[in-house]
């Protein structure tokens, strides 16, 4: 293409003849300092051009200019499968990955908002605090000295410690090694204090407190001396005092169990000393501001009145404006980060940068409208423009429409997923793209309709009184046996209700969300869904060899990555580092392994199949039925051997969703389902949800896709707005009942359906 055609004439990226991953020698421009959006259907390449392509090489390129010292400590970018790339400029990827689970950071912490607010208070607050850092909880001046700035302390759940409902004889201590007969328990049974035959609940208020929190006492016992001291004391003293990671296992699972985290009694949660706590601005303390929400908090610093500070007032009222216009008023500064979702993590990130004073970077968006309802995408697309305005190139993977309808430019992926996709269809503006013919063209403006028969529901789960969080008192039935969709802004509770509430209230409802569960970073498709010991056993079956030989973790396992393919190399403050391993070339086995076949394929081959081609070729009983699911859910395309490192929260999802199906539990709660898919996916993931409840379950989704709301069979609206705005019913009833109902949702949805 001619690049100089761009009115911009800031020329454009120009990638030629890229294959990473399905790309089949694509070669396009980007346009510089403009709004690209690249669109196309889940599988179809648009990561692998975006993040695996521009941004890669990016970085590689900036890594490369460190000293050789420097870049022994960085992870190690081969270059991707590109022939050239050129005319780039320094990429910054803004994605959907969490914030960690730093402690220490919170959202005041992350957008830099924190230190604006303590140079207000250092100047402004009485009494005066002297340095500014003695106002910030991650300064040893300044934090709480209890519980060092966290926060939070543990303490111990006698409930779970102890089985009041039985005696010292009957083995009351819920705890490894405090069993009848053991050492602890002998100094409780023989301290002469209690009757051990006596129930712990009918302990007087003298011998319970003595229980719990008696004071040191020497004792003999027989020959031995004893010293006593209250179980819960005794507890603090040998466990919570310790680092959890240096105890063993079964003791560490133990002490999970019986320890709660709550609030740190000495500052009241809130990080801070007491001198930071009580230096005030007309009565308001520091801790106050960061415990507000950010539309409060705006409205707090645009009343404050100080010339001598008016650039810092306006510096802190425009960040936390950014902040509210982003859709994120209903956060407070103290919220910590590792509690926000994906969508958050990414907004707040894309605030941070707003601010920034640096020009001409590349910044790369993956999906930002997740978690978004159609009220606040109008706003995002504000913030994009403006990141564009201030000199950036801007490269954003996204399906909403309503965001491709902004853009300077569209890149469409496909046609298809995988082998099937992988090539340009469509490159030009919005307008075009709308004639174009492509599947992302066709659904541009398509027409939907609202669910012209909804099934009625066959029984109900009662939500009783719900107060999590912004929850205000909800009751609300949730009707079985049909296809509901949880609806409001972001804030507005919806997690809150059905991912928090729901499944405490009721037994066999199963949540598919998009983490990856505890122990499964480091496993694939084929172990994750437990196909792997099926086609083990086949492979030594047809050649009489051991299964275990095709396992991860066995003698027949590449001894440098452990079956995996992959080295993980964890760094200090960065994400962790994936390559391929360089001793089997990710193909994870021995040579000796290497040799055993299959129906003419050998191991690693076989991990090398997409779902689509195992279908064919895996003939084997028990993996039909899972392979049809990963079809179903629309992974077709995703490979046996692929790390679930390298799937997309939204692809996770469906690959728990696959897995889940082929179980037999009735309740099914699905955090949106349609992340990272194309309008296109969204039609068949409904069709999927619809062939659940027809076969008689009950499906609960939150969702903001207005094509998924539109055919539910029972809609529930919270609001009317986020944070204490929302946290209430304001709609429940039909699709078509919501048409003519009064909230932000029925107003977009009416405009989307006719
Ligand atoms: P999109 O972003 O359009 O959903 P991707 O670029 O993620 O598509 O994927 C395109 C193809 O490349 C898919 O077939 C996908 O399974 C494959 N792929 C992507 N990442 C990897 C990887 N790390 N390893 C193996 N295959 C991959
Ligand atoms: P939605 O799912 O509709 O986006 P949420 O249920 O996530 O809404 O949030 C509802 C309210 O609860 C918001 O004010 C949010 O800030 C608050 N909230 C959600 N999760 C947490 C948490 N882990 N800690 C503190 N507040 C939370
Ligand atoms: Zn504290
Ligand atoms: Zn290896």
């Amino acid at each position: 293409m001619d690049v100089t055609g761009y009115e911009t004439g800031y020329g454009a990226i120009e990638v030629r003849g890229a294959r990473e991953n399905n790309l089949r020698d694509v070669s396009l421009d980007i346009p510089k300092r403009q709004l690209t959006v690249v669109t196309g259907v889940s599988g179809s390449g648009k990561s692998s051009l975006v993040f695996d392509t521009v941004a890669a090489e990016s970085q590689r390129l900036i890594n490369e200019t460190y000293s050789a010292f420097v870049q022994s400590f960085l992870p190690h970018y081969g270059r991707p499968d590109v022939d050239s790339v050129d005319n780039l400029s320094a990429a910054i990827v803004v994605d959907q990955a969490r914030m960690g689970s730093n402690a220490r950071s919170t959202v005041g912490t992350a957008t830099d908002a924190s230190s604006l607010l303590r140079i207000l208070f250092s100047r402004l607050g009485q009494p005066p605090v002297h340095p500014a850092s003695a106002l910030g909880f991650n300064d040893p001046a300044g934090m709480c000295p209890e519980c060092e700035g966290l926060g939070r302390a543990s303490s111990i759940d006698v409930d779970e410690l102890l089985d009041r409902d039985r005696s010292l004889d009957e083995d009351p201590i819920r705890f490894p090694g405090h069993a009848v007969d053991s050492w602890p328990w002998t100094i409780y049974a023989h301290s002469g204090f209690f009757d051990t035959t006596k129930k712990l609940r009918d302990y007087t208020d003298e011998e319970w407190q003595r229980l719990l929190y008696g004071e040191e006492v020497k004792l003999k016992y027989g020959k031995m001396n004893l010293t006593y001291r209250g179980i819960i004391t005794s507890f603090q003293r040998s466990y919570l005092t310790k680092e959890l990671a240096d105890l063993q296992p079964h003791i560490r699972t133990a002490i999970e169990r019986i320890t709660t985290s709550g609030p740190c009694p000495a500052c009241g949660g809130t990080r801070l000393s007491e001198p930071a706590r009580n230096c005030r601005i007309d009565g308001v303390s520091i801790a106050d501001c960061a415990a507000m929400q950010v539309d409060e908090l705006l409205a707090f610093v645009r009343r404050t009145e100080a010339p001598p500070l008016q650039r810092l007032l306006d510096g802190l009222a425009a960040l936390l404006g950014d902040l509210v216009h982003i859709g994120l008023g209903y956060l407070s500064l103290d919220r910590s980060t590792s509690t926000l979702s994906g969508g958050e993590s990414q907004r707040v990130r894309m605030v941070r940068h707003l601010g920034s004073a640096l020009t001409d970077i590349t910044y790369v968006f993956d999906e930002p409208t997740v978690g978004l309802h159609a009220h606040d995408v109008q706003r995002l697309n504000e913030l994009l423009l403006r990141l564009r305005d201030k000199g950036n190139t801007v490269l954003v993977v996204e399906h909403e429409p309503e965001v491709v309808a902004v853009a300077d430019h569209v890149i469409d992926m496909g046609p298809g997923a995988g082998t099937h996709g992988g090539h340009v269809v469509y490159e030009g503006p919005v307008e075009g793209l709308r004639r174009s013919g492509t599947l992302t063209g066709r659904h541009l403006d398509r027409v939907h309709e609202a669910n012209p028969a909804p099934r009625p529901a066959t029984g109900a789960l009662r939500i009783e009184h719900a107060t999590l969080h912004n929850l205000a008192e909800v009751s609300v039935d949730v009707p079985t046996g049909v296809l509901t969709v949880v609806t409001g802004v972001a804030g507005s509770g919806k997690s809150s209700l059905v991912l928090g509430v729901l499944p405490k209230q009721h037994r066999d409802v199963v949540v598919v969300d998009q983490k990856l569960t505890r122990g499964s970073t480091r496993s694939n498709t084929a172990t994750w869904t437990g196909m792997l010991d099926t086609i083990r056993k086949s492979f030594a079956k047809a050649n009489g060899v051991k299964p275990a030989l095709f396992s991860a973790n066995s003698e027949g396992a590449c001894p440098q990555c452990k079956g995996l393919g992959l080295i993980y190399t964890d760094l200090a403050y960065l994400d962790t580092a994936v390559s391929v391993c360089e001793a089997c070339e990710g193909r994870r086995f021995t040579e000796e392994v290497l040799t055993y076949r299959l129906r003419g394929k050998n191991i690693s081959e076989v991990l090398e199949l997409t779902v689509d081609e195992a279908r064919e070729f895996l003939t084997e009983k028990p993996l039909q039925p899972v392979l049809a699911a990963l079809a179903d859910v629309g992974l077709p395309y995703i490979t046996l051997g692929q790390p679930l490192s390298t799937l997309s929260g939204g692809e996770r999802q469906r690959l728990k969703l696959a897995v889940e199906m082929t179980g037999d539990s009735s309740v099914y709660v699905l955090d949106e389902p349609t992340t990272g898919l194309h309008m296109d996916d969204v039609d068949r993931l409904v069709g999927l949800l619809h062939r659940l409840v027809d076969g008689g379950r009950t499906v609960v989704v939150v969702e903001h896709d207005l094509d998924v709301i539109a055919r539910a069979d029972w809609v529930i609206d919270l609001g009317p707005g986020a944070g204490h705005d929302g946290g209430r019913i304001v709609f429940q009833g039909t699709p078509g009942d919501l048409l003519a109902a009064d909230t932000l949702t029925a107003e977009h949805l009416r405009a989307h359906v006719r």
